[in-house]
Formats: C-alpha cells, sequence, structure tokens
C-alpha cells in the first residue's frame, strides 16, 4: 500500500510541499480528502477538509511553521467545513470562493479574501495563482503552485474516479469548459483532492473530456432508441455498465448532460420526460 495515502502522515511530495490525508474515506471521498501545506517558513493549508478535530490536529503538527493562509477549492463538506475551524485556532486568512445556496454547500465558510481567476497568493517561498474551474461547484477553484507547475486540482479531477457533477450548481458544459481551459496552462502534475498525483496531466485531462463526450453521445443514441423517458427511466441505458448501487449517483451527471443538451437545443423536456429535438423538418 502507498504509504503517503494514510491519514495523520504527512508527505513532502516536492520542495515545501506537503500532502496530508484526512480520515474520511468513503464512497464519495476515495481514501479521503487530501489536505495540502505549502512553504516552511509560514504556512499556506489547502482544503483543511471536514471539521474532524483529529484532522485539524494533525493539520497542525505537519506544518513546519505558523499557518497564516488557508484556501479551499470549493465548499463541498468534504473540503471546506475544517477551514473555518482552522482559522479560528490560527488566526490565519481564509481565501476562496464564497459557498453558493444549496443543501450540501458548507455555510460556515465566509472568505477573508475572494479569490477570481488569476488572483495570487505569493510569498517569499511560493507562489499560487487560482485558476476557477466551474463544473463540478460553481465556485470550484484549481490552484497552480509555480515553482513545481503542478495544478492543485480539488474536485475538478480525481484520481480513481470520475467526479459527479450535480445539477443545478454541477454545471456539464461548463465542466467541460474548465477541463479545455485547463491545457492552455503548462503543467507537470495534477495533485487532486482525492487519490494520488497525476503524472500525465495532458492525457489525463484529454481522456476525461472524450469520456464525458462519449457519454453524451450514448445519452444522445439513448434517448433516440427509448423517446420519452423520465431521467430515472433513462439511468439504466445510459449507464448500462455501472452497478445498479450507484444509479442515484449516475442519475445527477445524466440530469447533467440532459440539462447541458437543453441548453444547448438538443433536447426538450415536458412532464419530466426527456426527449430529442427533432432535425427533421
Ligand atoms: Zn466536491
Amino acid at each position: 500500500m502507498n504509504q503517503s495515502l494514510t491519514p495523520g502522515n504527512p508527505v513532502e511530495l516536492a520542495k515545501g510541499v506537503r500532502r496530508l490525508l484526512a480520515p474520511n474515506a468513503g464512497l464519495m471521498t476515495g481514501p479521503g480528502t487530501n489536505t495540502y501545506l505549502f512553504g516552511n517558513a509560514e504556512v499556506a493549508v489547502l482544503d483543511p477538509g471536514p471539521a474532524s478535530s483529529r484532522h485539524i490536529d494533525a493539520i497542525r503538527q505537519a506544518a513546519p511553521g505558523p499557518i497564516r493562509w488557508i484556501l479551499v477549492t470549493h465548499t463541498h463538506p468534504d473540503h471546506s467545513p475544517g477551514a473555518s475551524v482552522l482559522a479560528a485556532a490560527t488566526g490565519a486568512e481564509l481565501l476562496g470562493q464564497p459557498p453558493p445556496r444549496g443543501r450540501v454547500q458548507d455555510q460556515t465558510f465566509k472568505p477573508d479574501r475572494i479569490l477570481t481567476d488569476g488572483d495570487v497568493l505569493e510569498t517569499g517561498e511560493f507562489l499560487l495563482r487560482a485558476v476557477h474551474t466551474p463544473g463540478h461547484a460553481s465556485n470550484h477553484v484549481c490552484y497552480r503552485h509555480e515553482a513545481t507547475r503542478w495544478l492543485f486540482t480539488g474536485d475538478h479531477i480525481m484520481n480513481g474516479s470520475t467526479v459527479v457533477i450535480d445539477p443545478p450548481d454541477g454545471n456539464m458544459k461548463h465542466y467541460l469548459e474548465s477541463l479545455q481551459k485547463l491545457k492552455g496552462l503548462e503543467l507537470a502534475a495534477l495533485a487532486p483532492g482525492h487519490g494520488p498525483l497525476i503524472e500525465n496531466p495532458g492525457e489525463t485531462i484529454d481522456w476525461l473530456i472524450g469520456h464525458r463526450l462519449k457519454r453524451e453521445a450514448k445519452v444522445v443514441a439513448s434517448m433516440r432508441d427509448h423517446p420519452d423517458l423520465t431521467l430515472r427511466d433513462l439511468t439504466p441505458f445510459v449507464y448500462d455498465e455501472v452497478d445498479r448501487k450507484l444509479h442515484h449517483l449516475a442519475e445527477r451527471s445524466l440530469l447533467a448532460h440532459l440539462v447541458k443538451l437543453e441548453n444547448e437545443g438538443n433536447a426538450t423536456r415536458e412532464d419530466e420526460k426527456w426527449r430529442l429535438v427533432s432535425r427533421e423538418k
């Protein structure tokens, strides 16, 4: 087993870049949430994870210097609730985007500084640049670490599974655009919010885009074969290779595909039944 993916065991992945796994392994979190620490003399913490006192203690122990900044990629419950707790304990500044409305958003996250695309956190030891990547969540931000050219991807890209796009805050069109946007950055690796480092960023991003477009093609084919089905009834056709126990999650991503097709004028719904827009005159 990769010893680096053990909770409470910080690993220095590169000079002044450490990863610490939160003890929240699960269906949606894989081995757990990765918390990253940057710097030695003064430390920035990225995604402190859930408000687990065990993990907050581990972060404070892993930090080689005082924690001055806390950044989050987005405000889902496995990424940001530890932020306000850690800020209260350390006086660190909170950076990121505020939570949108919604039941799965951590409303305790109140940034002192709102980061928009291109904003930087620069110290004598490191520079992190915010890359706004809506799709998985509308307020999702990735961070590019200048010295390593690594992109800290949160839930925009995970290692080990594709991410759930859950409308209305999740948006498939934006997700694909945000993947495309990464291709313009010069990246040496992807450091995901879940799972180990991804060392072939270009290939991975291309695969993810292709995977979503292939799924979209399957959605269109399934709708052609089975018009006027509800979301629930359409799911087994589109995700026939996926374990039925996971269909409630697949259903959310299918809805994201359908909304994308609808917004592009290629699908309509009536009484929650979906059909393709006919191109024949
Ligand atoms: Zn998330």
